[in-house]
């Protein structure tokens, strides 16, 4: 085996599935002599692999999503090492016990092995994280971009599966039925427009997928999680972006021009090539013509088979926004600086962050803007002017804080521990884990630690978990009044 060295014995559990009490969930009510297992780093490397399990450990909504698609799994008979190792981990990580118990985060590695989702010439993410363990790079933000690769692959073989199984017309069992209730936890959109300054022309829209937002850390003592979230969707203005309609009118005017230098005086005298080239000119000049008089999508169209297109535009303003907020909001703080020299130092900024996010102001609120100097969503004013008696915002998309990496060192070395809450009757239930040391403590104290990676688990507004002292709108107002 190619990785026998760095387990030893342990291959013996590269399965340990017993099915018969997996999909029983462990009670975990803390109660006051009970402790939290802790995770074996043996080779004294793995804390980067040890701080994102249990970080993981704390998210309910990807809890449920494992539990979910290994019924389903066990149903199609599909094997999925990640999903299976991940959950017996949780499992076992979020059952206290009377004594000190560690576990190890073996199972999790030999999924990586046997997990072949290699179906490209590019490194895939099974082996990217063997690598990342091999090689001893310790990167929390890389193994958890592993991890997740990993599992939005596993939940997209059971859809396959489920998909063909009810392409072969089966009628309605059980199992067609319910096509998951809950999918990816991790998977959000973002939306972003591009529009010219110029001309007020708007590129299409565009989504793209994010299991977690990594946020640029700016050179300064501190700054808060709003902030570096309004700047991640900040509208920006991009000199010498050119833009697409521009660029299809300037070679429109090309072409035009093109066809009446060559066009001769005498159409009789012409040679055989300069009418070809003539011809082809006055073709490209009519397609062109034509797709600018509609109003369509100037992006990808047959007319513009073969032409060459010329660069124009005034000046663009780019802006991203969340369109699909997932049920876990990830955050990765950037803290990667480089000097002069482009030596990479760590960022220390200190991270402001709380035990509720509101991230209402940054996400589309239902009404894409499309003119270039405003915000992408306008609809940020409506939903002012529809405040409750109370003074607080309907339908806000609001997150609590589950858990956070720490990275301890300097940007080449060091060592991480997660802080990650627990499932109990009091809130201010805490874990600091370090591979495998357990402690309780505070959300006072994980509040002044200065994270890595933020996990933030969606609520529902009209969830009584949420405090209506937190929602009061101060706060929440001065960060719209950006968007106005
Ligand atoms: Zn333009």
């Amino acid at each position: 085996m190619l990785f026998g060295w760095l387990f030893g014995s342990a291959y013996n559990d590269v399965q340990p599935i017993d099915k018969s009490n997996r999909r029983s969930r462990v009670s975990d009510k803390f109660t006051p002599h009970s402790n939290y297992p802790g995770l074996r780093n043996s080779s004294g490397v793995h804390c980067f692999l040890n701080s994102t399990i249990q970080s993981l450990a704390s998210l309910d909504s990807l809890e449920s999503f494992l539990e979910e698609l290994l019924i389903e799994s066990d149903k199609l008979d599909i094997y999925l090492p990640l999903s299976e190792a991940l959950w017996d981990t949780i499992q076992a990580l979020n059952n206290p016990s009377a004594n000190r118990a560690v576990h190890t985060n073996t199972a999790v590695i030999n999924a990586f092995s046997l997990s072949n989702t290699s179906n490209t010439t590019h490194m895939s993410p099974s082996k990217r994280a063997l690598s990342l363990i091999q090689s001893g790079q310790q990167d929390a933000q890389e193994m958890f971009q592993c991890i997740s690769s990993m599992l939005a692959h596993e939940e997209s073989l059971i859809k396959s599966a489920k998909s063909s199984v009810g392409g072969l017309g089966s009628i309605s069992t059980p199992m067609n039925t319910t096509l998951h209730k809950n999918s990816f936890p991790l998977a959000g959109l973002t939306a972003s427009r591009l529009a010219d300054l110029g001309c007020g022309y708007v590129e299409a829209i565009r989504n793209i997928p994010f299991d977690a937002l990594s946020l640029n850390l700016p050179m300064q003592t501190s700054c808060n999680v709003e902030q570096l979230l309004t700047e991640y969707t900040a509208m920006e203005t991009i000199e010498d972006a050119s833009c697409r309609k521009c660029s299809l009118e300037a070679t429109l005017v090309r072409l035009r021009k093109e066809v009446e230098r060559l066009m001769p005086a005498d159409p009789n005298s012409v040679s055989g090539s300069r009418r070809r080239k003539i011809k082809e000119a006055a073709k490209y000049e009519r397609r062109l013509s034509s797709l600018l008089s509609e109003d369509g999508d100037l992006q990808e169209d047959a007319r513009l088979k073969d032409i060459r297109i010329d660069r124009s535009g005034g000046g663009s303003t780019k802006q991203l926004l969340i369109a699909r907020p997932p049920q876990i909001l990830g955050l990765h703080i950037n803290r990667s600086a480089y000097l002069g020299n482009g030596m990479a130092v760590k960022n220390p900024c200190k991270i402001v962050f709380g035990e509720l996010l509101d991230i209402t102001s940054v996400t589309t609120t239902g009404t894409l803007e499309t003119s270039p100097r405003k915000p992408i969503s306008s609809a940020s004013k409506d939903m002012l002017d529809n405040l409750t008696k109370n003074g607080t915002l309907p339908n806000r998309i609001l997150y609590t804080l589950k858990s956070i990496v720490v990275h301890y060192g300097s940007h080449y070395s060091g060592h991480y521990v997660t802080y990650r809450k627990i499932s109990s009757d009091d809130d201010d239930d805490w874990l600091r884990t370090s591979d495998s040391s357990v402690e309780k403590v505070t959300l006072k104290h994980v509040l002044h630690e200065n994270p890595f990676m933020i996990f933030y688990e969606r609520v529902d507004n009209a969830s009584s978990d949420v405090d209506d002292n937190i929602l009061n709108s101060s706060h929440i107002l001065s960060s719209y009044s950006l968007h106005n």
